[in-house]
């Protein structure tokens, strides 16, 4: 009997043994010291380096991600996280950036004492390949449906302007139902190409000097007939002597137009809609805050997605891109931008722009 249970465990070791060795997948374990007890194949072609040279060693000195020291993954296990599973770039030992998914996890003995940590790191250079590809075959493909779109809308417009006769009132009726059709298809488009050109960093921020507070009170202008309709208070606090920061203005103007859209949009009549700014080093953060419904714990991890609506606004006018815009813009100025809210009692978008962009005037 013990004999046979002696082979069953050779077999399954072997057995994970062959596995470790065949998966496409790096493996790599490291003592509780961080040093590398196990190098698989895949992790010599992931990272450069040979089993040879990683047994033994640092983790720290084979495994490079962007972000540094901070981004490590064991350093979360050993902090005293389960399991860390996360999207990271990885540095090759030839310089090379590497998309990867990395889970991470700790090594227990039958007591549950921990003995070591596990990685398993999984290229995503393919995946990201075709994810690109994918975007720009959308992208193109919105692009190429706009010039028909705004040639037709112009056409209806047209006819509805009586310019090829006059038109009996069924007629006007459908050609007008035709025309705010269009005019509906033609914002999704407008937006969602928007969304995708920075998406795919095909539109760059072009940033200059900007004039905080003469933004903030232009966006505030042009969405002040918005707000009177709903009878919303709109109120901008600006504290005096905001430095100069350097970003695109017509993208500034893009986050603002839509977090106090947003704000009007979903917040009831009579109620107050702020915009305030505070400089904190090393950034200014502006905050959109409102007396609105909340967003519920459900929606919130999905508010930056593309096409993402929340549960409960389908009557209410949107294509979910608002704020996957928003958010794209503040990366690319190297800002964050995150979200206070509780169901019932308001929501408060902030987003930071760094100082560090800023044009300090020279010495
Ligand atoms: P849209 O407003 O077109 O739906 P957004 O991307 O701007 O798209 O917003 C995504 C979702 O986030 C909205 O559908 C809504 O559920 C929620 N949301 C955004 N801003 C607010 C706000 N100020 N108050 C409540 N919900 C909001």
């Amino acid at each position: 009997m013990p004999k046979a249970k002696h082979a069953n465990s050779t077999r399954s070791h072997d057995w994970s043994h062959f596995l470790i060795q065949k998966t496409p997948g790096a493996v790599i374990t490291a003592d509780t010291q961080g040093r590398i007890t196990e190098f698989n194949p895949a992790a010599e072609r992931m990272t450069g380096f040979s089993r040879a040279e990683a047994l033994g060693r640092d983790t720290g000195e084979i495994l490079h991600f962007q972000g540094g020291e901070a981004n490590f993954p064991l350093n979360q296990v050993w902090g005293g996280k389960l399991e860390v599973t996360e999207e990271l770039i990885m540095h090759s030992r030839s310089g090379q950036e590497v998309p990867v998914m990395i889970s991470s996890f700790a090594l227990r003995d039958e007591r549950g004492a921990i003995y070591g940590g596990a990685v398993i790191i999984r290229d995503l250079t393919l995946v990201k390949r075709l994810e690109t590809e994918r975007r720009h075959l959308v992208n193109m493909f919105a692009h190429d449906l706009k010039t028909p779109v705004v040639g037709t809308a112009g056409l209806i417009r047209r006819l509805l302007q009586g310019k090829l006769g006059e038109l009996s009132p069924p007629q006007i009726n459908y050609l007008q139902t035709v025309d705010r059709e269009l005019h509906h298809l033609e914002e999704l488009i407008t937006r969602f190409l928007e969304f995708a050109r920075l998406d795919l960093r095909i539109m760059i921020p072009q940033p200059q000097d900007l004039d905080v507070a003469g933004e903030c009170q232009e966006v505030v202008t042009l969405l002040m007939p918005l707000a009177e309709a709903k009878d919303i208070t709109l109120s901008i606090n600006l504290p005096p002597g905001i430095p100069t920061l350097k970003a695109d203005p017509y993208l500034f103007r893009r986050v603002l137009e839509n977090l106090i859209g947003n704000a009007i949009k979903y917040s009831p009549s009579g109620s107050t809609v702020w915009l305030n700014a505070q400089v904190e080093d090393p950034a200014v953060r502006f905050a959109v805050k409102d007396q609105g419904p909340g967003i519920s714990p459900d929606d919130l991890s999905h508010l930056f997605e593309s096409f993402y609506r929340g549960q409960g606004v389908a009557n209410i006018p949107g294509f979910g891109l608002g704020l996957a815009t928003v958010k794209r813009i503040i990366d690319a100025h190297g800002g964050r931008i995150w979200v206070d809210t509780s169901p019932g009692h308001g929501s408060a978008f902030y987003f930071t722009i760094p100082l560090e962009t800023q044009n300090t005037p020279s010495k």
